[in-house]
């Protein structure tokens, strides 16, 4: 038997979820065939909601419904220490250890040289900006600890020398290769312990 084509379009988009491979998206796409009407509704228009209320907060590239995230609208937080990550879901890792008390800078990436990704495709101007007007004191480089990261530390530290802002990185702890988000929180926060100025 053929296999219908909603069918195959909805094994598609499973199969576009990190992790999943083809037989788990088919799992997924006929689990969704076995949904009642009303489950079915819901679980398209969360989709949706999310595609539509979403967006990068524009001050440091969090994932916000307003019109800035709740950590920068927080003044109790120290708003002269960036966090720079690479991807909001490192922000989160990070915030689940809940010794942070600074704010964020999402690059949105990282330079790569093996996958052609220069800094021109990351938010590295809106970071200097904010450490000029911010009267910043402290950026703590928090990309993930393999070769990419590395080098997008280096190349923004670099960036920031001479403008009178304290460039820390994440010591380790964090094995290398691994990404930030897969860390525990014990092991990230004794990174950010023991991070090293640069
Ligand atoms: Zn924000």
């Amino acid at each position: 038997m053929k296999e219908l084509p909603t069918i195959t379009s909805l094994i598609n988009s499973f199969g576009k979820l990190p992790g999943v491979g083809v037989k788990s998206a088919e799992r997924m796409a006929y689990a969704i065939l076995s949904f009642s009407k009303e489950d079915q509704e819901e679980f398209s228009k969360a989709i949706l909601a999310a595609g539509n209320k979403i967006h990068h907060c524009p001050i440091c590239g969090l994932y916000t419904e307003d019109d800035k995230c709740e950590i920068c609208s927080d003044m109790n937080r120290d708003h002269t220490t960036i966090c720079v990550v690479s991807e909001p879901k490192d922000a989160i890792a990070i915030e689940k250890m809940n010794a942070f008390h600074g704010v964020y800078h999402v690059l949105g990436g990282l330079i790569s040289l093996s996958k052609g990704i220069g800094c021109d495709s990351l938010h590295i101007d809106s970071l200097l900006m904010r450490v000029k007007e911010d009267k910043v004191k402290e950026v703590i480089l928090a990309t993930n600890p393999t070769l990419d990261g590395e080098t997008t530390a280096m190349y923004v530290a670099k960036l920031l020398e001479g403008k009178g802002v304290t460039v820390t990185r994440l010591g380790y702890g964090l094995p290398m290769g691994s990404s930030l988000d897969y860390a525990d929180s014990l092991t990230l926060s004794k990174a950010f312990e023991g991070r090293k100025k640069i």
